[in-house]
């Protein structure tokens, strides 16, 4: 078999509901939807999230490096040789949303000839995954009472507090108002997005440990490299890297350098194949991981779900999937369902994507 042609398709959907943090806003997904031909008729698909703000990637530059940089490259491969296509994506720095859904669409190519699954290909340690929901800056009562709807309309009982905000009180406000309402049994933690200094996190480290934080992720930014350790070696929660450890090189950075107890894994910015070493890498050190989500649509989710499923250690903790029940629409022809507070994986071939013709028609851009 082999890869034919690459498309990079920008699409937009507007989001009911944005989202706000501390290092940015969504209003509406400016994705790309890469799709990967191969002669056998055999398409790979993957969604991919830019998320400028954070990474500096955009919709056109996605489109850039997938169509001038990595296609000339790769058409002729058999999409079977993930490594050789991981090794000439590597040669391009940066970019990790492209090379991470160019890599999840060779993924479903490969599941979709074998008539397998990818999450069973990969490991298949389970066949669902428990959901986290992520909420964004909202005053407490309407935090509250988002989660509260999640809880009873989903079975939800793990949740992401987006924090970073200052003064800290405001944030710390809302922790507290949280677990009131939801008690000792939800599962809370709270993301800064690097909207804290060290000493503003500093503060509200022992309340975040008294009010049953799990951990707490990207308090302020890695690159303040002493600060941050300060802030590891006296936290009495764990200190989680997202957004400092996009790949396998930077996951191995801050863990070795204690910048970070555990790590954030998004299969939107290290495919299936660097998340699979990701996961590797915190196993040998015997460190947790996560599944985090970067505003994934349903597309994308079905992704996270596949490659968590797939392994023991990404399926113990919550994963945040349920970013998607924002959005007014999705292209995914057969929707996700959030049941009991689990999604499952799904048993079709591939990575189970099935995009509706008729909305990509509508949605795309190009
Ligand atoms: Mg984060």
């Amino acid at each position: 078999m082999k890869i034919t042609a690459i498309e990079a398709i920008p699409y937009t959907i507007p989001y009911r509901r944005p989202l706000k943090f501390a290092s940015g806003e969504v209003t509406e997904a400016d994705h790309v939807l890469i799709r990967v031909h191969t002669d056998a008729g055999i398409t790979g698909v993957s969604d991919t999230p830019p998320r400028p703000y954070t990474y500096g990637e955009t919709q056109g530059s996605i489109i850039s490096v997938v169509k001038d940089v990595f296609a000339p490259q790769m058409i002729g491969m058999d999409p079977f040789a993930r490594e050789a296509a991981r090794s000439i994506m590597g040669r391009t720095l940066n970019n990790a949303t492209a090379k991470g859904s160019v890599d999840i669409a060779l993924w479903d190519i490969v599941g979709q000839a074998l008539e397998t699954p990818v999450f069973r290909l990969l490991g298949g340690f389970t066949d669902r995954l428990r959901v986290s929901h992520m909420l964004g800056f909202k005053e407490a009562a309407a935090l509250v009472d988002e989660a509260q709807q999640m809880r009873d309309r989903y079975g939800i009982t793990a949740f992401k507090l987006k924090v970073g905000r200052t003064p800290t009180s405001l944030d710390m406000g809302a922790a507290r108002a949280l677990r009131e309402a939801l008690g000792e049994g939800a599962e809370l933690y709270l993301d800064a997005n690097r909207g804290w200094s060290a000493s503003e996190a500093g503060a509200v480290l022992a309340e975040a440990a008294e009010l049953g934080m799990q951990f707490l992720e990207e308090p302020n930014d890695a690159a303040e490299h002493l600060g941050r350790r300060w802030l590891t070696s006296r936290s009495p929660i764990p200190i989680a890297a997202d957004e400092s450890a996009p790949d396998l090189a930077s996951a191995a950075r801050e863990l070795v350098t204690s910048g970070a107890d555990l790590v954030a894994v998004k299969t939107a910015r290290t495919g299936f194949t660097e998340s699979s070493r990701i996961v590797g890498l915190a196993e040998g050190l015997g460190v947790e991981l996560y599944l985090g989500n970067q505003i994934d649509t349903q597309v994308g989710t079905a992704a996270s779900v596949a490659f968590g499923a797939a392994f023991e250690a990404t399926s113990r903790r919550a994963a945040e999937l349920s970013n998607f029940l924002d959005m007014a629409d999705d292209l995914m022809a057969d929707p996700l369902q959030i049941v009991e507070g689990h999604v499952r994986a799904r048993e079709a071939p591939g990575v189970g994507n099935s995009v509706d013709a008729d909305k990509l028609a509508h949605y795309r851009t190009d």
